[in-house]
């Protein structure tokens, strides 16, 4: 009896000629991992083919694609040894946080408008191009940005306050702008394609909630906006774990009861994002360039909140 046929990319699966793969493509879907673990009606609206069709494709790409396994805990250990920690510019907030950001984690920075959460990412976006001596992970940036808030001039004065090559620091960050948070979403899967190329140890997504708390409105939307979130941060995850890199995240407190249901101090995206995330950092403006960092319910840390201040150089010790 003949072999089956080996299956490896999206054209090997059944019923996928070019012209539906090419759909696949454009539509995000471009490995067999992908299409295995998305709901059959997604990819029939993002690739515009039929519902029975795309079922039949997901039934296949389920049976071919390397879903990973079991693994046993000296595996997870063995992983673990591997994450690396990326400083923020302040050694208070890193000792917080048991020596900075860490790898193959998401770390959530929450606060109101003006929290100092652009500056923060900003600040990481130079810092993970340091060596490793001076606590960074010697590596590039990605950056997804959904409010237009990415300033490269400030990248430029920070990079100098570090005596690093400016020019250099900017050719290591990648940006794109997030029109809506579909596009969003598509980024990250484009982030593992990028992050093929160049050696990508931080992905941030600033700001995480934006898009999906004006486009889910209503209490309707809830559940389907939780949905779509929960599934934005495990893409992230995935990322995280497979390029051991940070993932950090911003997300605005709401102040607006209109457009916030329950308590109006929860950041929005409540259980989902804080479930996933595993640090949590909150923020509030103090006195002047002051601002106070709290870190909350993380699984491994004391809580504990420390002052930093946001000044020209960037991120330092209050
Ligand atoms: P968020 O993203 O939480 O809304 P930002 O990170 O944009 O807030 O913080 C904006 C604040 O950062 C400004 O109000 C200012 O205090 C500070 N800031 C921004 N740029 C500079 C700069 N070049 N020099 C000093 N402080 C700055
Ligand atoms: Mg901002």
């Amino acid at each position: 009896m003949a072999k089956e046929k080996k299956v490896e990319s999206i054209e090997d699966l059944p019923g996928v000629g070019p012209a539906i793969a090419e759909k696949l493509r454009d539509a995000g879907f471009t490995d067999l991992i992908t299409l295995a673990v998305t709901p059959p009606a997604d990819i029939a609206v993002a690739a515009e083919i039929g519902e029975a069709q795309a079922k039949k494709i997901v039934e296949a790409a389920r049976k071919f694609a390397d879903v990973g396994n079991f693994v046993t805990g000296d595996v997870v250990l063995e992983r673990r040894q591997h994450i690396s920690k990326l400083t923020t510019g302040s050694q208070a907030l890193d000792n917080l946080l048991g020596g900075g950001l860490e790898t193959q984690a998401i770390t959530e920075l929450f606060g109101p408008f003006g929290s100092g959460k652009t500056q923060i990412i900003h600040q990481l976006l130079v810092n993970v191009t340091m060596p490793e001596e001076r606590k960074g992970l010697n590596g590039e940036a990605i950056l997804i940005d959904t409010e237009n808030t990415f300033r490269p001039e400030r990248i430029e004065q920070m990079s100098l306050a570090l005596n690093l090559d400016p020019k250099e620091v900017l050719k290591k960050i990648h940006v794109a702008r997030a029109y809506n948070s579909s596009h969003q979403m598509l980024l990250v899967e484009k982030a593992f394609e990028t992050a093929k190329q160049n050696p990508i140890r931080l992905i941030a997504v600033d700001s995480l909630t934006a898009h999906f708390r004006v486009e889910y409105t209503g209490r309707g939307a809830l559940a389907e906006r939780q949905q779509m979130l929960n599934r934005h941060m495990h893409d992230l995850l995935r990322f995280a774990d497979i390029y051991n890199a940070v993932v950090a995240v911003t997300n605005q407190v709401s102040a607006r009861p209109d457009v916030f249901f329950g308590d109006p101090n929860q950041p929005i995206g409540g259980n989902i994002v804080g479930h996933t995330a595993t640090f949590r950092i909150s923020l509030r403006r103090s006195k002047g360039d002051k601002r106070i960092a709290r870190l909350i319910d993380s699984p491994s840390l004391p809580e504990g909140e420390v002052v930093i201040v946001i000044n020209s150089e960037g991120v330092r010790d209050g």
